[in-house]
């Protein structure tokens, strides 16, 4: 079925001109009509434009099939793919999940949505979320919840739950989310597949609404490494328009990947990743570090169990496995809920009923600011509003912010001490898998828990990835955590994919009941 495939396969296909990006976009929008009814990933749906893009895109492929110059082609020509709500997509409603901005049309690209439609990508349209990213189940969405596609009544994760259920249920080839705390990693690990958040400032913000700035990241959810490989070289690099993106060369990730031949043996990392501490003539496998943090009381059994036999497997690759500390994990939850909640009470301010969006008319302006943000966010928003404008209030600030702010530097430095001894570090990517709709919803805390191993990294400001290591007895997926340092990615996707090529977990697919009218 065209719509099951990946985005190399699909690549490769297209370019053998077996099949053409109209047939595979028509497929893919077949099957969103045959199953999301049920999963609920789309908030707002491009056919027209997506199939308008498809066609253009089998117009450059002729033309450089007549040309033979097959060879410079992007991977992504005539891919179809979906982009969370958060993401900026010029002339489409971008509604962040939220009520306040649900006719508001983006004026401009985001710049990863630049790069990719440069690359003669398709969109087919956004995705659901968590109003703002703020969430872990897409039940803080103002319009619906969507569902696993391993269980209906069950989340998908959050905040970008649309983009990864839509990726699990073959309802796009790949899917471009944000993570903020969480939000690629979490989401992937609940629907089985691959979700990698890169190094902050290694993707534009740029056109991406804000929820909070120095965490948020632009990152893909994908079907399997490979694909992340290819999506992340496409989306990656310096933009003039975002101050924090770094300008540093792009590499060819996909190269990271071949070199490891999935094999981790001593030449599986490519050598700019141990530049710092490793001399080419003493070459040795990657050294993994096991955080004894990561395996606390609470933690699914099932999780910890199919963890622990991923990195058995790496083990069995080739790879030296050590046990490692990180001392101030317990305290990244109290940091984040401190300085997330901080940057989006600056960041959510200019909600204000004049500059974008809904606009509730009162008789004084204060009273037309209170109607549009009582009426426009809902409960979650207000929540985090509120801890974040008390933690920076004069008298609070010392007390709450900075104290986040010193704690956060600890946290960073946990890192930097153990990516000293390791280059990756494997952990569970959420403590439990997939919960029940409503189970959460009217817990605040234990949501934020969903969190608890992937926040950290945002702290500090590194990579990570989640890839599919096994199910539960309930038949729900499981996903490993894979850590690496600043600008680490091409270390990350090495041992990933060397994973991935020993398991089968990624070829798994959840029986949806729903077929699509081409099969
Ligand atoms: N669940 C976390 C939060 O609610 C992380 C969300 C995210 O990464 N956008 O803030």
């Amino acid at each position: 079925m065209l719509h099951e495939l990946s985005v190399h396969a699909a690549a490769e296909m297209l370019r053998a001109g077996e099949i053409s990006s109209v047939e595979l976009t028509e497929a893919v929008l077949d099957r969103i009509c045959a199953v999301d009814n049920e999963i609920k990933a789309y908030l707002t749906l491009l056919p027209e434009e997506a199939l308008a893009q498809a066609a253009a895109a089998d117009r450059h492929l002729a033309a450089a099939r007549a040309a033979g110059n097959m060879a410079e082609l992007s991977p992504l020509l005539g891919i179809p793919l979906a982009i969370k709500d958060v993401i900026s997509v010029e002339g489409v409603r971008t509604t962040c999940g939220s009520q306040i901005l649900e006719n508001y049309i983006a004026p401009f690209h985001a710049t990863a949505v630049e790069k990719l439609l440069a690359a003669g990508a398709v969109i087919l349209g956004k995705t659901n979320t968590d109003e703002f990213a703020m969430g872990s189940s897409t039940e803080n969405s103002a319009y619906f919840t969507t569902h696993n596609p391993w269980d209906l009544e069950r989340v998908p994760g959050g905040s970008s739950g649309g983009s990864a259920a839509a990726v699990a249920a073959d309802e796009c080839l790949a899917a471009l989310g944000t993570d903020t705390g969480g939000s690629v990693r979490q989401p992937a690990s609940l629907c089985g597949i691959v979700g990698l958040k890169p190094t902050y400032g290694r993707v534009s913000r740029y056109g991406l609404i804000a929820y909070g700035s120095s965490l948020d990241q632009i990152g893909v959810l994908t079907k399997d490494v490979t694909d992340a490989a290819l999506l992340l070289g496409t989306i990656a690099g310096h933009d003039p328009r975002d101050s924090t993106s770094m300008d540093l060369p792009v590499p060819d990730y996909t190269a990271a990947l071949r070199t490891s031949n999935a094999r981790l043996t001593s030449d599986a990392i490519p050598c700019t990743a141990h530049a710092s501490h490793r001399t080419p003539s003493h070459p040795r496998p990657p050294r993994i570090g096991v955080p004894r943090e990561y395996f606390i009381a609470g933690i699914q059994p099932e999780v910890e169990t199919a963890v622990r036999a991923a990195i058995q497997v790496l083990a069995d690759l080739g790879a030296e496995v050590h046990e490692i500390s990180l001392p101030h994990t317990d305290l990244a939850l109290p940091v984040y809920y401190l300085i997330a909640p901080a940057e989006a009470s600056a960041n959510l301010a200019r909600y204000d009923g004049i500059r974008y969006g809904l606009s509730v008319p009162g008789d004084t302006l204060w009273e037309g600011y209170r109607r549009t943000r009582g009426q426009g966010f809902g409960p979650e928003v207000k929540r985090r509003i509120m801890l974040g404008a008390y933690a920076l209030s004069a008298g609070y600030y010392d007390a709450y912010y900075l104290k986040a702010q010193q704690v956060r530097t600890l946290i960073r430095q946990d890192f930097e001490v153990a990516l000293r001894q390791v280059d990756v570090i494997a952990c569970p990517t959420s403590p439990t898998t997939a919960f029940r709709i409503g189970e959460k919803a009217a817990d605040p805390l234990s949501m934020y828990l969903a969190d608890i191993f992937t926040l950290s990294l945002n702290l500090a400001g590194l990579c990570g990835i989640s890839v599919p290591c096994g199910f539960d007895a309930a038949g729900l997926p499981i996903g490993l955590q894979l850590m690496g340092g600043a600008f680490q990615e091409e270390t990350l996707l090495a041992v990933a994919f060397a994973y991935e090529q020993a398991t089968a977990w990624h070829r798994q697919k959840p029986a949806l009941v729903a077929s699509s009218p081409t099969e």
